[in-house]
């Protein structure tokens, strides 16, 4: 009996299964549903997402959690994934995405079109939509601002215990190193690195804001942020905010060079995408002019697409500035020599 009842109970099932399946697919095509990984979380995202949905009927629903958490689960789900679109933030990290094979190649003529090819994968693994700069900020009481205009300047022996970074193998850093080492070439990089270290005020540690409240209080004369920081506590009405900005200087670097080091913010389409002609078209909708606004300006950043003018005053009161033109796809790429150098130097 048993052996007789078994593969009935195993038909029944996979019959259940293939029911239940079949349900559901047919749930997700009328409903038109797009599921997005993204390790955002800005207020003006609500208005991004209502928009598209409102355009094209097709439902956003959104799994937010940090950058890394969000590769970490890609990658613990597996085919099983059900990620159409992941969103994350650096280069650095998109690469990472590209080359463990977590998001596929994806042509869109829009997409190619609108994006310049600085800021997009070669093949189309994945798309910058905003562009952020790495910065210089500086004590305005203990520091010339003339001594500081270059990132190569930090690495200078005048500037013995006075400077500040994040951890050398956070993005961020590895990005810019990743860029010097293009500049530079990988020995000068090692050569700036290893000054930097021999510069610092302290050991490398918290994030962004955290060394620009470092260079206010006076126990870093000088620091590397990323320019949205900057312009959150430029728009900041809290009175401890507005302390910390009037200690402190704003500099582009490396305006007589190459320009100052930029990167994005983007995303890309999943590998195992169960929509993937929608999460196309969310992407090219991230490209088009409405959505470029909400989607820099969510985290004051500049939006990729030419002509597409921010409306973010505090940001705008920073003025244009020369940019490197190194591509984000280049960048990332120099981001594992970047990554050998630090740990060879002690930059930790
Ligand atoms: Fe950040």
């Amino acid at each position: 009996m048993k052996i007789a009842i078994k593969p009935l109970a195993v038909f029944a099932t996979a019959l259940t299964t293939v029911l239940f399946s079949n349900a559901l697919l047919a749930e997700t095509s009328n409903s038109q549903v797009l599921n997005l990984y993204s390790a955002r979380h800005y207020q003006t995202d609500e208005a991004l997402y209502n928009n598209f949905t409102k355009s094209t009927g097709i439902a956003i629903k959104r799994i937010e959690l940090g950058d890394e958490a969000l590769l970490e689960r890609l990658r613990n789900e597996g085919s099983n994934s059900q990620a159409d679109v992941v969103l994350l933030v650096d280069a650095a990290r998109l690469w990472k995405m590209q080359i463990e094979g977590l998001v596929q190649p994806v042509q869109s003529k829009t997409l190619n079109e609108r994006i310049p090819a600085q800021f997009r994968s070669k093949d189309g693994e994945w798309y910058g939509f905003s562009t952020r700069a790495r910065v210089i900020v500086y004590n305005k009481a203990s520091i010339n601002p003339a001594d500081v205009q270059n990132y190569e300047d930090l690495a200078s022996p005048a500037l013995k215990g006075k400077v500040c970074t994040r951890s050398g193998s956070h993005p961020y850093m590895l990005s810019l190193v990743g860029s010097l080492v293009e500049n530079l070439g990988p020995e000068g990089a090692e050569k700036w690195a290893k000054a930097m270290v021999a510069n610092m005020a302290r050991p490398p540690k918290g994030g962004d804001t955290d060394q620009i409240k470092g260079v206010a209080s006076g126990e870093c004369g000088v620091a590397l942020t990323n320019s949205y920081y900057w312009v959150r506590l430029l728009r900041s009405e809290k009175a401890e905010d507005k302390a910390i900005v009037s200690k402190v200087g704003f500099i582009w670097p490396n305006q007589q060079k190459q320009g100052a080091h930029i990167n994005i913010a983007g995303g890309g389409v999943a590998k195992y995408a169960p929509h993937k002609e929608a999460a196309i078209k969310f992407l090219e909708y991230l490209s088009s002019n409405e959505a470029q606004t909400y989607f820099a300006d969510g985290n004051n950043e500049w939006p990729v697409v030419k002509n597409v003018k921010p409306n973010n005053a505090a940001l705008t009161s920073l003025g244009n500035y020369k940019a490197d033109a190194i591509s984000a796809q280049t960048l990332a790429r120099n981001t594992v020599t970047a990554q050998r150098i630090l740990d060879r130097v002690g930059y930790n």
